[in-house]
């Protein structure tokens, strides 16, 4: 269901597609519910449900992606009733970052953000617990909730919280390791310049284009998740550093903001944001203003900003035409064959600060 417009419903499901196939799964089909909010028992209608049931039937899929959050109750009716795994949105992208993050603190924040994820979960797989509902207050309520399942269930509980709160501890600790370098790096003055932008709209391609660094390049969602930095030159020869960030995505779940909270606040201490955009892609409006609220969700917004529309090469002229319209100030480039890197480089050049300037105080 989506409570935009079709299309905006078909492109999110066209992205989550293809975020299951990064995840590894082959996509069957996809089903759309025009609805203005979800059901609150089984998320999608009562008609939607045999409808389901049946693409489940007659394709033979096992498993049954839903693009948004369910609560616990509504994924578990909802496989009661088409008999297979429902995985939501937030489910699929926490394993994908599971799956690619490399660094000690982007696993550790992945983890921390599935665990935080499945404890309000974990009643999920029980009874449906009585005492909720009740609203009788004190402890009487709850027949046939008590007994070893609870026990499990509480023991898991503690254990997972303790998980967080180590996960925590540790991640605070590396951040304090990087916070120590990032001082290092601004104490030797060298400008900082992030690349921000959607997932898959180029930014590993064109930070290998500036910087000649052997960035992995994937076609797949999600091949940049730990932020790497190079240093490039302007052309004036001035040196400033170059990071990536985490790729965002449409409904990026809350979870992952607050885990990689601290990597986009890297964001926030740049002197220059390079918003990077798929000018290829259907509604790159859309990405833009999805990459403007997380910014501005980790105080980034107000930070001086190039927008960057790449992918030239592959971009429909009229689209193009439309956002040279709507962003005079942007720059247009292929990170593929080069095109508009001279461009880009002087805009940075442009837009960089000052080299700084040796401050000699006579006193008389
Ligand atoms: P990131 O997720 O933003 O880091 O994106 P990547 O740099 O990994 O690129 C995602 C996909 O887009 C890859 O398949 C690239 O080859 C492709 N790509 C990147 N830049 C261009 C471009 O200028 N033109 C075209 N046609 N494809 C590009």
């Amino acid at each position: 269901w989506a409570d935009g417009s079709i299309t905006d419903a078909e492109n999110s499901l066209t992205e989550l597609a293809a975020l299951a196939e990064t995840a590894g799964s082959q996509v069957l089909e996809g089903v759309i519910q025009r609805r203005s909010r979800p059901d609150s028992s089984t998320y999608v209608g009562r008609g939607k449900v045999e409808e389901l049931r049946a693409v489940v039937d007659d394709t033979g899929a096992d498993t049954v992606i839903c693009d948004g959050e369910l609560s616990p109750s509504q994924l578990r009716n909802l496989e009661q009733a088409v008999k297979v795994k429902v995985v939501d949105r937030t489910a699929l992208i926490l394993d994908i970052f599971a799956q690619h993050a490399k660094s000690r603190e982007g696993k550790a924040q992945v983890e921390l953000a599935q665990l935080q994820y499945l404890l309000p979960r974990l009643r999920g797989w029980g009874e449906s617990l009585s005492r909720q509902g009740g609203g009788a207050g004190g402890s009487g309520g709850g027949v046939g909730t008590r007994g070893p399942g609870e026990t499990k269930l509480e023991t898991d509980r503690r254990r997972i919280n303790q998980r967080i709160s180590r996960l925590r501890r540790e991640i605070k600790g590396m951040k304090t390791v990087r916070l120590t370098k990032r001082a290092n790096r601004s104490r030797n003055a060298q400008p900082t310049v992030a690349i921000a932008g959607y997932t898959n709209a180029g930014k590993s391609s064109l930070l290998n284009r500036i910087t000649g660094a052997g960035v992995l390049v994937e076609n797949a969602l999600f091949a940049t998740l730990d932020p790497t930095t190079r240093r490039a030159q302007t052309t004036d020869g001035r040196w400033y550093l170059l990071s990536d960030t985490v790729g965002f995505v449409r409904h990026l779940p809350h979870q992952i903001v607050e885990a990689f909270r601290s990597t986009l606040e890297e964001v926030a201490a740049a002197d220059l944001v390079l918003h990077v955009v798929d000018g290829s892609h259907p509604d790159p409006e859309e990405q833009v203003r999805a990459v403007h609220e997380v910014l501005a969700d980790v105080d980034a917004g107000a930070l001086p900003e190039l927008l960057v529309i790449n992918k030239t090469d592959a971009a429909d002229p009229e689209t193009l035409q439309r956002l040279k319209t709507l962003w005079p100030d942007a720059v247009f480039v292929s990170a593929r064959t080069g095109a508009g890197a001279a461009e880009l480089r002087e805009a940075i050049d442009r837009l960089l600060p000052p080299p700084p300037v040796e401050l000699e105080l006579t006193i008389p």
